[in-house]
């Protein structure tokens, strides 16, 4: 038994009935959110989401590579949202190792370089940040007006807005 077929499992036996209440792909709030994979963050808990409400993205970090550029640019451009929220967080597994220690593991391992960057930090506001200006400076972002950075503690729920 893997982890997937208990899932599939549940999936029988769970509550999901799909979305026919949302007849749209255009979230109801007009908003996307950024935010890392990390499997503490209950992200429709930390902000009250309701279905339907919003688009979410996420990868290791919760760091506004090409690929979420896309994805904003998508969810803007055809979907209608104009806010952003990029939310990172403590503790996060990207601040325990380097970019240079990770691209030599691969190397090491594979003898390949990856093409892209790894974007591990040391100080997750920073990271924050970064991520928030690319929202902002993106050419094929069009509304980058409302465009706000936060740090989720994932010990307490603390929601820090980063200036
Ligand atoms: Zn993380």
């Amino acid at each position: 038994m893997t982890a997937i077929d208990d899932l599939l499992q549940r999936h029988i036996d769970g509550p999901d009935h799909g979305a026919p209440e949302v007849p749209t792909p255009v979230p109801g709030l007009h908003l996307a959110i950024v935010t890392c994979m990390d499997a503490r963050i209950k992200v429709f808990d930390v902000f009250g989401l309701r279905h339907g409400e919003a688009h979410i993205m996420r990868n290791a970090g919760g760091i506004v590579t090409d690929d979420v550029v896309r994805s904003l640019s998508i969810s803007q451009r055809k979907l209608q949202t104009r806010e952003v929220i990029v939310m990172q967080h403590t503790s996060c597994g990207l601040s325990t190792f380097t970019d240079d220690e990770f691209r030599e593991e691969l190397e090491a391992d594979t003898g390949l370089r990856p093409t892209w960057a790894v974007e591990a930090f040391r100080e997750v506001k920073d990271s924050v940040r970064q991520s928030v200006e690319r929202v902002r400076r993106s050419p094929f972002i069009p509304h980058t007006g409302k465009v706000r950075g936060f740090v989720y503690d994932v010990r307490t729920a603390a929601l820090t807005e980063v200036l």
